[in-house]
């Protein structure tokens, strides 16, 4: 079965989404990371990128917040495009951990590897193996740059929040150590480490998140830049990860509620990938105990039911083209 949406439908979705939410209070800014903390709780953005690069924005989709976890998605793609999914799978996994992003039991409990690359322990992991090793600022610019070519702007680390994680990753040292003890670290640890923390402290807009998740929906071409981004076998793979594992120890719960791939950050981005369709993002900095935003997981989940876009239904939306007009 299938199902035709077209632009008036997405731009109605949005608005009805922000339009519900705005006034949402609940959650909290992550307080473990003293920038976030700090950033005012009211922004609210959401931001669509349809697979054909048409763009609908509400909201806050301009202001520069920190990337966090949903940079895990681009280094992952990276490090799939560098040395193939089926290297990544071996080196670090497909799984769930089922627990916090910051687990280390998660880490005690599979020895063999570290699971996934969108927990804490499989993206440093991801970071180690991105090429070129043992020299940061070129792995940095290769990591950087993929950022760019998947949101087609240019990106920068926010300094403070930069020097702000820095000083208060102690968790995430001992996950970078504890790694290089099971010989699943594949670069110095503590430069792995820092360009996992430069990578999460980069500013993004809802916008450029929105153009980054609609490049893996049509299969690793960006549909605003026209570039090819990425092998479009990669893109199955990556989405397959969001659902597995992109909201941690509640991604069941998501799946269940949206059927829509997804990744959070505490920052208070979410990105959600509709194959073949389009990308979606929201920004609102209040979590949930588990590190997701409130609003932004409202604000996507209206919309996702509200299109169909739910992955495991039988029903396939698509988009209608417009009219031509025959002169
Ligand atoms: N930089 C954060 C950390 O490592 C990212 C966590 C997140 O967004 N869930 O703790």
């Amino acid at each position: 079965m299938t199902r035709e949406i077209d632009k008036a439908a997405v731009v109605t979705a949005v608005n009805e989404a922000y339009t519900q939410y705005v006034k949402t209070a609940e959650g909290e800014n992550a307080s473990y990371i003293p920038y976030l903390k700090n950033i005012p709780p009211s922004l609210f953005g959401i931001a669509v990128c349809m697979a054909d690069g048409e763009r609908i924005e509400v909201g806050d989709t301009g202001y520069r917040f920190g990337i966090e976890s949903v940079s895990k998605v681009p280094t992952a793609v990276l490090a799939m495009k560098q040395h193939g999914p089926q290297t990544v799978m071996r080196k670090i996994g497909a799984d769930a951990t089922g627990l916090p992003f910051n687990s280390i039991m998660a880490i005690l409990l599979e020895n063999d590897h570290p699971s996934t690359p969108l927990v804490n322990a499989g993206a440093i992991t991801a970071c180690s193996m991105i090429a070129p090793t043992g020299n940061s600022d070129a792995k940095w610019l290769a990591i950087k740059g993929f950022v760019e070519a998947l949101c087609g702007f240019s990106v920068e680390v926010i300094d403070e929040l930069y020097r702000s994680e820095s000083a208060t990753n102690f968790n995430n040292r001992s996950i970078a150590w504890l790694l290089k003890n099971y010989g699943r670290v594949y670069d110095d640890p503590d430069l792995s480490l820092d360009i996992y923390t430069r990578q999460c402290s980069i500013g993004i807009t809802a916008a450029q998140l929105a153009v980054m998740a609609a490049t893996i929906a049509a299969d690793g071409r960006n549909p605003v830049t026209g570039c090819e981004v990425f092998p479009a076998d990669i893109a199955p793979r990556i989405v397959s990860l969001m659902a597995t594992v992109g909201f941690y120890e509640r991604t069941g719960d998501w799946m269940f509620r949206t059927g829509l791939p997804a990744k959070s950050g505490v920052g208070g981005g979410i990105m959600g990938v509709a194959p073949g369709i389009m990308g979606i993002a929201a920004f609102a900095p209040p979590l949930d105990a588990a590190g997701n935003s409130v609003k932004a997981q409202k604000a996507v989940s209206y919309i996702a039911q509200r299109l169909g876009l739910n992955v495991y239904g039988s029903q396939r939306v698509t988009l209608r083209k417009p009219a031509t007009v025959v002169a």
